[in-house]
């Protein structure tokens, strides 16, 4: 059973990244791990609860030599070895010996037993200098989680909540967001993480709220405690009194009434108050999104991350591949979608390939850099790609390029796969535009070369920001310097945008940055007249352009230039904003 908690209320303070509030019991994925409850065993049944350890075992033996053999074909052997590791942990004897020794002597149930055994091999692992045997805690880390499912019963791809849920995580990547369950997910609560996190972004492409920063929330909260999660403040409410819920409700009336002013024009084009029309389009990540991407005011999808759909089901099958893009081809038709390929990697890991560790994976294996080298992959989403092209009109957009050179690779390899589906009597479109990313520092002080070999180009400054102060963009400690007006990323947005320009081809956002209200009038002076967001923040980017006039954003943008402090440009922006569309940070 759950600890039963006090009923006293109780709130934490973290950062919004998410607006919305919610009010559910709460699923507490701790450090990837359900805990399991200390539970109590009936006289006699320690012999059935060795029996279901062992059942779990097996199954999770099947699934690791599957693995192993499914990488050994596509990587080779050495790749495979790790789950030699993974194997043995599984079948030690002292292991197995000493969770029954605990089963039968404490009466607790083996999902207890087992998972305390392994926690302490652990922690004992976690701590020392010795690279080789840290990496071992991993090894542990992950036999465990795969057991701790099975005794459950639980799809190893996809925890279920039978009752809408706020997700608790220490920290949340794309792999476990695509892991739950979301149609019952009512918001995040994370300890770690900030505004730009794969956790933060998907929160606001699914509208619902999400918390980060909220330190200790996984230790303090259980699994079915009652909570409150405010994303406007940045809240976390433990057991929330009438007077806190009457409050929350009065003041949600005030935000949807406020809310309704600016979408009753959602669907109107975006014109600056000069006649300067600006495309707003909608980022998104999930099938399920269409329809919220429908009814926003979405002029295009300027940015599908396919890395999502993939860590769904990474085996998916090209056909597969070409029934979900069109899917979404359809949905959005006769508007543009950009299918970015995709970028796995960094943050966005795929099980299979997490399992050789990178020192720095930001630095690493990501983006083109992988689907250059994994061809098979790429090819069959390119296939895919090509092959939804035929159902609307759809741009092909490349990740973190660090130069022409890359796009150069891409561009030859999509060519090939245009060229094999026409000899296998597949249509393709003559007219498939294709994109790069200015997301690294590189890429952009060469965007003139890019954009030679390019359609449109589209900034990431979420990457960009990161990359160009050096500041990773999960890293708490560090996140004060996370700064997107720092002058060098401006004086890359510049660069960028007057490279599209030269060479005449379209140039966007799709950075968190172009959602930044604040900076609405600042990214206009830049020149970007493509700006693609969160679903939930496209009709207030729209009001927003109503209301400025280019003149005077580039004259902002003229000022900033002589300007060295982020603050001050942040300041200055937002003044503009603020005077042109108080109504939005009311
Ligand atoms: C970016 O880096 O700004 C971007 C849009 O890509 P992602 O956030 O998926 O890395
Ligand atoms: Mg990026």
């Amino acid at each position: 059973m759950a600890q039963p908690t006090s009923l006293i209320e109780k709130t934490w303070t973290g950062t919004a990244v998410s607006a919305g509030v919610a009010h559910a019991v709460v699923h507490v994925l701790k450090d990837h791990f359900d805990e399991p409850d200390e539970d109590s065993i009936e006289p006699g049944t320690a012999d059935a609860e060795m029996a279901r350890l062992h059942a779990a075992l097996e199954v999770t033996r099947k699934e690791i030599a599957e693995l192993q053999r499914v990488v050994g074909e596509e990587q080779g052997s050495a790749e495979s070895e790790i789950f030699e590791t993974h194997l043995l942990i599984l079948q030690d004897s002292t292991i197995l010996k000493q969770t029954e020794k605990t089963v039968r002597e404490k009466n607790v149930c083996v999902d207890w037993a087992y998972y305390k055994l392994m926690c302490k091999h652990m922690d004992a692992l976690r701590g020392v200098a010795d690279a080789y045997l840290r990496e071992r805690f991993l090894d542990i880390k992950d036999v465990t989680q795969r057991v701790m499912r099975h005794l459950r019963g639980e799809l190893l791809q996809h925890p279920m909540f039978d009752e809408p849920v706020i997700v608790v995580a220490h920290d949340l990547t794309p792999s476990d967001t695509v892991q739950l369950n979301r149609s019952k997910v009512l918001g995040f609560a994370v300890e770690t993480g900030s505004g730009v996190s794969h956790a933060a972004i998907i929160a606001r492409s699914l509208a619902i709220p999400a918390v980060v920063k909220l330190h200790g929330i996984c230790d303090d909260l259980h699994s079915g405690d009652a909570v409150l999660l405010d994303g406007e403040d940045g809240l976390l409410i433990l057991n929330p009194t009438a007077e806190t819920l009457a409050r929350y409700r009065k003041r949600e009336e005030q935000a949807e009434r406020r809310e309704d002013v600016f979408q009753v024009q959602r669907h109107e084009p975006a014109t600056t108050r000069c006649g300067s029309s600006v495309c707003v389009g909608a980022n998104a990540e999930f099938l399920e999104e269409m329809r919220i991407v429908q009814d926003s005011g979405a002029e295009e999808i300027g940015l599908f991350r396919t890395e999502f759909l993939h860590l769904e089901n990474p085996s998916a099958t090209e056909d597969e591949l070409a029934a979900a893009y069109t899917q979404v081809v359809r949905a959005l038709a006769p508007k543009r979608v950009v299918f970015r390929t995709l970028d796995l990697g960094g943050d966005k890991i795929d099980a299979r390939e997490a399992m050789e560790p990178e020192p720095n994976p930001f630095l690493g294996w990501r983006g083109i850099r992988l689907s250059l080298g994994r061809l098979d992959l790429f090819k069959r989403q390119l296939r895919a790609l090509l092959r939804a092209a035929g159902h609307g009109r759809v741009g092909i957009m490349f990740p973190m390029v660090s130069g022409v050179q890359e796009v150069q690779e891409a561009k030859a390899v999509l060519k090939d796969c245009a060229e094999e589906l026409i000899a296998e009597g597949i249509d393709v479109p003559e007219e498939v535009e294709v994109g790069a990313m200015i997301e690294i520092p590189s890429a952009a002080l060469s965007a003139d070369l890019i954009a030679a070999e390019v359609d449109f180009l589209s900034l990431g400054t979420n990457d960009l920001t990161q990359y160009t102060i050096a500041v990773d963009r999960l890293n708490d400690r560090v996140a004060g310097l996370y700064q997107p007006t720092h002058p060098a990323v401006l004086r890359l947005i510049d660069m960028s945008v007057k490279a599209s320009r030269a060479a005449g081809i379209r140039v966007g956002m799709c950075g968190e940055m172009a959602a930044d209200l604040r900076l609405t009038p600042l990214m206009i002076g830049l020149g970007l007249n493509e700006l693609s967001v969160a679903t939930t923040q496209i009709a207030r980017v729209k009001h927003a352009v109503r209301r400025l006039a280019v003149a005077e954003c580039e004259e902002l943008a003229r000022v900033v230039q002589t300007c060295a402090s982020p603050t001050e440009i942040l300041n200055l922006s937002r003044a503009v904003a603020e005077r042109c569309y108080p109504e939005l940070f009311e």
